[in-house]
């Protein structure tokens, strides 16, 4: 049997970056990936925003590999030419009773570490983004777009040049715990069984089967599975707006917002609608629902313009009418197995933050000693 010292399950952007954290400082590294190809999963299926970090709690996990993690992400792609743009985001007031919000929102953010947020007046913002119609709105400088799947590829290169290997349609299928890490059953074509001292599980969407898998696993430890699927529309012409246009926050999620490609079209979205099974076919009879909600700040919109385009799958682990829940790591002190982390719920900022949770992650291997 095979031994390797790390396996990582999941080649999407977290995996990719925790191999390459670990495989460039001399862990021997193997990723396993359930796919015939790397992120095809949530990290291709998003907005490609680079979060500023204005709305998640203070402190929180969240905020801290938010922010850390943009700063990391926009050195990495100006670093290994992986493509990005610092192209801001404006926050839109429909009305002028909500210009006070927006306020409260610069607030928000300077209490969270973002200190370069600011409002400007509505002829302001005509100058601007001539396109859009709104009674104010909050600039963030430090929002941005990156290529995901370029992203995904540096990584992975960097990973493979420090010795990591990726096995591709090479599903985890369960492990057992062993006195030296984990016994591994992997499902590809030649039934392979490894043994490893570090098991990271970076499944996202097949997370919860992952740890389903692990005998000896505390099962009461796995959170709740909630699946949160986010539709997208897009526009054949190229796009109307310079920044990422967003409407005022839901709860949940961000609203309908605008979203630039590094290629100059736009999509539309993410919306917001729970789903029980991973599915991502966009649903036509949507589109009143997109319409609307764009024309309340690009009241342009041409009639039969949108388009049906993607949809990507939030790993949630909490559902409809609870409280908000942050990214969860569970380490050793957790669940009493050496050398197994488990991550639950990494949907929005985990693209942005994707540097700083595997700087994370290899920190909590080194304070295990393993
Ligand atoms: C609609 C939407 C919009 C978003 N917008 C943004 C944004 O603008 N900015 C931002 O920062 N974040 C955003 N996010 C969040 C971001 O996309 C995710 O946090 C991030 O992509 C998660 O990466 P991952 O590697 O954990 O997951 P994934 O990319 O899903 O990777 C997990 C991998 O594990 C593999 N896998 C699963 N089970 C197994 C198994 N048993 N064995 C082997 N492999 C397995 C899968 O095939 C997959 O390749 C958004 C998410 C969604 C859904």
């Amino acid at each position: 049997m095979d031994h390797v010292q790390t396996v990582v399950v999941g080649a999407g952007v977290i995996g990719l970056a925790i191999a390459r954290h670990l495989a460039v400082r001399g862990h021997d590294v193997l990723i396993l990936e359930a796919e015939a190809a790397i992120g095809q999963h949530t990290s291709s299926r998003n907005s490609q925003v680079i979060h500023a970090g204005i709305y998640y709690p203070r402190g929180s996990i969240q905020q801290v590999l938010c922010l850390k993690g943009k700063a990391m992400l926009y050195d990495y792609c100006a670093t290994r030419h992986v493509g990005h743009a610092r192209c801001g985001k404006l926050t839109v007031a429909p009305s002028a009773d909500r210009v006070g919000e927006l306020q409260a929102l610069v607030a928000r953010g300077a209490a969270n570490g973002v200190d370069d947020l600011y409002v400007i007046s509505a002829d302001e913002m005509r100058a601007l983004e001539p396109a859009v119609a709104c009674a104010g709105a909050m600039v963030s400088p430090s929002s941005g777009i990156v290529d995901a799947p370029g992203l995904m590829l540096a990584l992975l290169g960097e990973a493979e040049a420090a010795g990591a290997m990726l096995a591709l349609n090479a599903r985890f299928l369960r492990a057992e715990v062993t006195p030296n890490g984990f016994r591994i059953d992997v499902a590809d074509a030649a039934e392979t069984q490894l043994s490893c001292a570090n098991l990271i599980n970076a499944a996202a969407l097949g997370a919860w089967d992952v740890a389903n898998g692990i005998a000896g696993l505390d099962p009461s430890l796995i959170p709740p599975k909630n699946l949160a699927k986010g539709n997208y529309f897009s526009i054949s012409s190229a796009s109307p707006f310079s920044a990422l246009i967003y409407p005022m926050p839901l709860v949940g999620s961000l609203g309908i917002h605008s979203v630039q490609d590094l290629g100059g079209g736009v999509k539309f979205g993410p919306n917001m609608e729970w789903v029980d099974r991973v599915e991502y076919s966009v649903n036509p009879d949507l589109r009143p629902v997109f319409e609307a909600a764009i024309r309340d700040y690009w009241p342009g919109l041409p009639d039969g313009a949108l388009q049906p385009d993607s949809a990507g799958i939030r790993p949630r682990i909490w559902g409809a009418g609870q409280a908000k829940r942050e990214f969860e790591f569970q380490g050793a002190a957790t669940h009493g197995l050496p050398g197994l982390v488990q991550m639950f719920g990494f949907e929005s900022p985990g693209l942005t933050s994707c540097l700083a949770i595997a700087e994370h992650v290899g920190g909590m291997l080194l304070n295990e000693g393993t």
